[in-house]
């Protein structure tokens, strides 16, 4: 991956904008268990960063994924996983679809919104019944006339409590589970649509997290992104951007943790020495780190081949997979050379250890990660339906 000048100094635009507008207020947006979407989404759509590779004719500006990826990365310096989580959200997970398959008409009531950063963005596919399997949710888009009527339930929508619309995947038919489906745009002040309850999570703490009901929600087909039936195809493609996110958003994280655990164990004493001058320990965080730039490698990969146009499924899939598991394993590393200080909720490793849990889950598990990969390798019977969350 080349970074160029141009990314440098979007970079350090990005940068100064963490250091003075998200960090000084993670620790309270923590406590409260919620951060201002909408003014915090503003200002970040303001500086060009909600639409870095977003269509020009919607707001956005117009450029490759490299940069989209270079955020994806330096978000990694805010001070919790929440907020870049809810960041990522509204640029690389509740919005692909949108800007590639929406119609102008649709591309215009929400994605121009959500670029400029007067709409927060949330995605529901998700359902208390079907989280890996996709293929199975329930919730359903009844056709009447030039409207569709939403009946069914989505659970753990991140930004869901103060989004303005929801990218919503439900049952357009009763045809072939993977042909039924369309992603809908539902503004959440549609009258049926009721956020049920804020989640109570043990990390990610200042995302608020969503259960959702659509009672006889109407909303005119209009609001459909792309052809009735591919909702799940389309899904499936915007998940390869979600993964990559996931894997980008973790490296710079990753990194400043080995970073303060060096500095903590250099000056903590135990046996008439520094804890970090025992072999066992820094071993371990260079072998960390060396990880961390591997994971780094798979990911720029994975991210030249889609700007050349490629399917990325298995390089973003493997890239998803290894930074959930290199997550759990280096936070939990890192974790245990805090001693006590590490078991504190006031300490940076511990708010890391719990909020990175996440990522062998959402977005698709560890488990579902391999069972994609298995079928491409031909290791498990039939071909790749790209069936799996
Ligand atoms: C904080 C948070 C934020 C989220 N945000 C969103 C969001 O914004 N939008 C959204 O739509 N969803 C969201 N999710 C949901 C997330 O994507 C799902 O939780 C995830 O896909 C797993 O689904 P599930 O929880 O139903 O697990 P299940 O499908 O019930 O699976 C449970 C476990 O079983 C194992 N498993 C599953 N399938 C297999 C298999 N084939 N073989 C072996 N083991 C298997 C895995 O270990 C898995 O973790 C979020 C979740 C959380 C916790």
């Amino acid at each position: 991956m080349l970074f160029t000048a141009d990314h440098d100094e979007a970079r350090r635009a990005l940068q100064k904008f963490i250091a003075a507008e998200i960090n000084p207020h993670v620790d309270e947006w923590e406590d409260a268990g919620i951060f201002p979407a909408h003014e915090l989404f503003k200002k970040l759509g303001s500086l060009g960063f909600l639409g870095l590779n977003k269509p020009v004719d919607y707001g956005g500006q117009g450029l490759d994924y490299s940069y989209a990826l270079m955020m994806a990365e330096e978000l990694g310096a805010i001070r919790c996983g929440a907020i870049p989580m809810a960041i990522g959200v509204q640029t690389d997970m509740a919005t692909p679809a949108l800007a590639r398959f929406g119609s102008d008409e649709v591309r215009k009531e929400f994605l121009a919104p959500a670029i400029a950063g007067d709409y927060v963005a949330c995605i529901g596919v998700s359902e208390p019944g079907a989280g890996s399997d996709v293929a199975s949710i329930k919730t359903a888009a009844r056709s009447d006339g030039d409207d569709y009527v939403i009946n069914g339930g989505k659970m753990w929508i991140t930004n869901g409590a103060q989004a303005d619309f929801i990218c919503l995947l439900a049952n357009t038919s009763d045809g072939p589970v993977h042909r039924n489906k369309s992603l809908i745009c539902v503004p959440m002040k549609t009258k049926g649509v009721q956020v049920a309850r804020k989640l109570d999570k043990m990390g990610m703490r200042s995302s608020d997290t969503a259960q959702i009901f659509f009672d006889d929600v109407r909303v005119p087909k209009r609001n459909r992104i792309g052809a009735e039936g591919e909702g799940f195809t389309y899904q499936m493609m915007q998940f390869q951007e979600e993964r990559l996110w996931a894997a980008a958003a973790c490296l710079k994280a990753h990194e400043v943790i080995i970073d303060e655990t060096i500095e903590y164990t250099r000056n903590r004493k135990a046996f008439g020495r520094s804890i970090l001058d025992n072999q066992v320990v820094h071993f371990k965080l260079a072998e960390m780190q060396t990880e961390v730039e591997l994971l780094r490698a798979l990911t720029y990969r994975a991210a030249e081949a889609l700007i050349a146009g490629e399917d990325v499924t298995r390089l973003a899939t493997m890239a998803k997979l290894k930074a959930g598991r290199l997550g759990r394993e280096l936070t939990d590393a890192c974790l245990q050379y805090w001693g006590g200080m590490g078991f504190m909720n006031e300490t940076p490793v511990s708010r890391a250890y719990r909020d990175t849990r996440l990522a062998s889950i959402g977005g698709g598990a560890d488990e579902v990660m391999l069972t994609i990969l298995c079928k491409m390798m031909g290791t498990l019977p039939g071909l790749a339906k790209r069936g799996d969350a």
